[in-house]
C-alpha cells in the first residue's frame, strides 16, 4: 500500500487529488457518494445510483450556435456534489468498467441523430498522452462499431482548460490532420463548458456532412463571464 502511494509523488495537488480520491474508493469498494460498502460499475451504491438517474433521467441537448451538444449530466460544480464526485473519479483513475457503464447509459438514454453508418468518432485532442476523450470515444466505438479517428491536433494551446477564462478559451485552435470528406463527425469530449473547444473543432473540419458533440457533462459556471 505504501508503494502504491509512490505514484502520487511529484504531482501537483490538482493532479493528485482526483487520483487519490478514486484510489481510496476503489481500495474499499465503497460508494463514491455516501461511502457505503457497495461498489457497483456506476461507482455508487444502488440508492445513490437511483438518485443520480432521478436527477438526470435522460440525455439532454444544448445548442452551441448551430452545433448540437448531447450530454448525460447537467453539472453545476458548486451545487451538484454527486456529479462532481463522479467526474472527479472518472478523471482520476479512469476505471474502465465505470467509463464503459456511463457510455452505455449515454447511448441508452440518448436520442441518436445522424447516419451512424457514415459516422466517425473524433475525440478532443489532449494536452499530453492518453486522455479522457479518447477513452470515451473508444468505449462508444466498441458499442456502436463505428471507428475512432484522431483527426484533430492542437494548433495553439493556451494551457490547461480548467484554469482558463473565456477570452483564453477562445484562443484554442485545432487543425485537421485527416481527410474527413462527407463524414458525419461525432466529436467526443468528457466535459463541455463554454463551447469554445467545440467551435474550434468545428472550424477545423472542412467538407464534412455533419457535426455534433457527445459529452458526459455540460458544465455550468456560476461566474457570469464564464457562461455562454
Ligand atoms: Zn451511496
Amino acid at each position: 500500500m505504501v508503494m502504491d502511494f509512490v505514484v502520487f509523488k511529484g504531482m501537483s495537488f490538482f493532479e493528485a487529488a482526483p487520483r487519490m480520491y478514486q484510489y481510496i474508493h476503489q481500495l474499499f469498494k465503497s460508494c463514491h457518494h455516501c461511502g457505503r460498502w457497495d461498489g457497483r460499475p456506476s461507482l455508487y451504491c444502488i440508492c445513490c445510483e437511483n438518485l443520480l438517474w432521478k436527477t438526470h433521467p435522460a440525455v439532454s441537448v444544448d445548442w452551441v450556435q448551430d452545433i448540437r451538444v448531447s450530454y448525460l449530466f447537467h453539472w453545476v460544480p458548486d451545487s451538484d456534489r454527486q456529479v462532481s464526485r463522479l467526474l472527479l473519479s472518472l478523471k482520476g483513475g479512469r476505471p474502465q468498467s465505470a467509463i464503459q457503464f456511463y457510455c452505455e447509459q449515454f447511448l441508452a438514454r440518448a436520442e441518436i441523430c445522424g447516419d451512424l453508418r457514415n459516422s466517425i468518432l473524433v475525440p478532443c485532442p489532449s494536452h499530453r498522452g492518453r486522455d479522457h476523450a479518447l477513452v470515451l470515444a473508444e468505449e462508444f466505438s466498441k458499442v456502436l462499431d463505428i471507428p475512432v479517428h484522431l483527426a484533430l491536433e492542437r494548433a495553439s494551446d493556451p494551457g490547461q482548460q480548467r484554469r482558463l477564462d473565456l477570452r483564453s478559451r477562445e484562443k484554442i485552435r485545432f487543425k485537421s490532420c485527416s481527410n474527413l470528406r462527407e463524414k458525419h463527425v461525432i466529436f467526443i469530449d468528457d466535459i463541455v463548458t463554454t463551447g469554445a473547444t467545440v467551435m474550434a473543432a468545428r472550424r477545423a473540419m472542412k467538407g464534412i456532412s455533419g457535426f455534433e458533440v457527445w459529452t458526459l457533462a455540460r458544465r455550468r459556471l456560476l461566474a457570469p463571464d464564464l457562461t455562454l
